[in-house]
C-alpha cells in the first residue's frame, strides 16, 4: 500500500540540533533552537508552575475528559492576559476563547474556521516569517502571499514596503501578524506603526490573525499585546489570536495554546464557538488536563501570578542582556555594525549573517544557526558569549 509514498526532508531547523548532537566539539554552541534556555543552558522549569505541579500531584485527581473547548479557568485566564481584564469585549462577551494543542493548534483550528466563514481562503504572510505558518494554513487550504517586511540591509522592519504590499490585498484577504518578538527577525511594529497597520486593515477590510507565541518576552504583559489593544481602538470588530505558553510558562511539550476569537456581537461570537468545536472535535476531540491545570494554577492564584511575572522579567531581562552583551563585544572586537541586534526583540535575530557564514560558525567554532543567520539569543549565556563573539568577528572579517 505505500509502494508510492515518498520520504520527504525533515524539519531543517531540527536536523540542525541533531548535527549538533553528533557534534563532539566540547566548545559547541547551538543557536539554531527555537527555545529559551537559562543561563546554564537548561530550559527553565519554572518556579510558579512546579509549586502548582506539586500540589496537583499532592492532590491527585481522576482523569476526565475536558469540555472540547477547554478548562473553563484556563481560557478565562488566557482571554484576560490578551485582551486586558477590564476589557469592554470580554464584558460584552464579545470575545470566544478555547484551549488549543499548543499556539500551533490555535493557528491550525483558526485556519480551518477563516477558510469555511470567511469569503475567500489566502492569507497574507510576513516576508519572512515562521516557517510553520506557510505550511498551516497550506494544509488547511489556503493560498498563501506574502507581504514585505523585512529589510536586510537596514536589519529592520521595511515598514512603507509593508504598508504599500498590505494596501494591494483584496478585502477579505486574512493577514497574518506577529504580536511581538518576530519570529524569525526580531523586527517589531512601534506602537505608532500598529496603530497606522490597524487604521489600514480597517479601511481596505482585511481580516487580521494575531500571532502572540511570545506576550513578556519583549517589553512586558500588556506591553507586548498592544496590537490586540490598537485593533479594538481602530473598531475593527472581528479578528483572530492564536496565543501560546510555550515559551512564557517554559511549558513547550504541554502544549497549551488558545484561540481567541473576536466577534461583532455576543451572539456571534458563540456560533463562532460552536463551529470551533465541531472543528476540533473531528480533529483531536477535546484538549488534554494536565499543562491547562498548571497554567490556570498559576494565573488565578495571586501568589503565584506575581511570582510568574517576577520569573518571566527574568527571562525577558536576560534576553536584553545578552543582546547588549554580544553587541558590546562585537564592537570591541571591531564589529560596531552589529549594533542593530539590540534593536531586535525577542528570542531572535536576524543576524544578517550570510549562509557561507553560517556554515563557517558550524565547521570551524562548532556554532549552529540556521542558514538565513537567524540565531536565537536566548541560547548565549555567559560562558559562550566570548566565544561566540569572537567566532562571529572571525567569520565578519571575510
Ligand atoms: N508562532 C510562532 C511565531 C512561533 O515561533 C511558534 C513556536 N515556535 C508558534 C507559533 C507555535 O507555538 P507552539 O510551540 O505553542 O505550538
Amino acid at each position: 500500500f505505500f509502494s508510492n509514498v515518498e520520504l520527504v526532508p525533515g524539519d531543517p531547523i531540527l536536523g540542525l540540533t541533531e548535527a549538533y548532537n553528533a557534534d563532539p566539539r566540547g566548545t559547541k554552541v547551538n543557536l539554531g533552537v527555537g527555545i529559551y534556555y537559562d543561563e546554564q543552558g537548561r530550559i527553565p522549569l519554572l518556579e510558579a508552575v512546579r509549586q502548582v505541579e506539586q500540589s496537583l500531584a499532592a492532590a491527585a485527581k481522576p482523569r476526565g475528559y475536558l469540555p472540547i473547548d477547554g478548562l473553563p479557568a484556563y481560557t478565562q485566564a488566557t482571554r484576560e492576559l490578551l485582551f486586558g481584564k477590564d476589557s469592554p469585549l470580554l464584558a460584552a462577551g464579545r470575545v470566544a476563547t478555547t484551549q488549543t494543542v499548543g499556539g500551533s493548534g490555535a493557528l491550525r483550528v483558526g485556519a480551518e474556521l477563516l477558510r469555511k466563514a470567511l469569503p475567500h481562503a489566502t492569507l497574507a504572510l510576513s516576508n519572512p516569517s515562521w516557517e510553520n505558518h506557510r505550511a498551516v494554513f497550506g494544509a488547511a487550504g489556503f493560498e498563501i502571499v506574502d507581504y514585505t517586511y523585512f529589510d536586510a540591509a537596514r536589519h529592520g522592519l521595511d515598514f512603507d514596503g509593508m504598508l504599500a504590499d498590505l494596501d494591494k490585498l483584496q478585502p477579505g484577504t486574512t493577514v497574518l501578524l506577529h504580536a511581538c518578538c518576530h519570529n524569525p527577525t526580531g523586527a517589531d511594529l512601534t506602537v505608532d506603526q500598529w496603530q497606522q497597520v490597524a487604521a489600514l486593515l480597517k479601511e481596505r477590510q482585511l481580516f487580521p490573525f494575531i500571532d502572540m507565541a511570545y506576550q513578556g518576552f519583549d517589553k512586558g504583559i500588556a506591553e507586548d499585546a498592544v496590537a490586540i489593544r490598537l485593533l479594538v481602538e481602530a473598531g475593527i470588530d472581528s479578528f483572530v489570536v492564536a496565543s501560546s505558553y510555550s515559551k512564557s510558562f517554559s511549558l513547550y511539550g504541554e502544549r497549551v495554546g488558545a484561540l481567541s476569537v473576536v466577534a461583532a456581537s455576543a451572539d456571534q461570537a458563540k456560533a463562532v464557538q460552536s463551529q470551533v468545536k465541531r472543528i476540533i472535535r473531528t480533529i483531536y476531540s477535546s484538549p488534554s488536563t494536565h499543562g491547562a491545570a498548571l497554567v490556570a494554577g498559576v494565573l488565578t492564584n495571586p501568589e503565584l501570578r506575581a511570582l510568574w511575572e517576577t520569573e518571566l522579567t527574568g527571562m525577558r531581562e536576560r534576553i536584553h542582556a545578552l543582546r547588549e552583551g554580544l553587541v558590546a563585544k562585537l564592537a570591541a572586537l571591531g564589529h560596531p555594525e552589529y549594533e542593530f541586534i539590540r534593536r531586535q526583540a525577542g528570542m531572535f535575530s536576524y543576524s544578517g549573517l550570510s549562509r557561507a557564514q553560517v556554515d563557517r560558525l558550524r565547521d570551524e567554532f562548532g556554532i549552529y544557526a540556521v542558514g538565513t543567520g537567524r540565531i536565537c539569543v536566548a541560547a548565549l549565556n555567559q560562558e559562550n558569549l566570548d566565544y561566540v563573539a569572537q567566532a562571529v568577528a572571525t567569520v565578519s572579517r571575510g
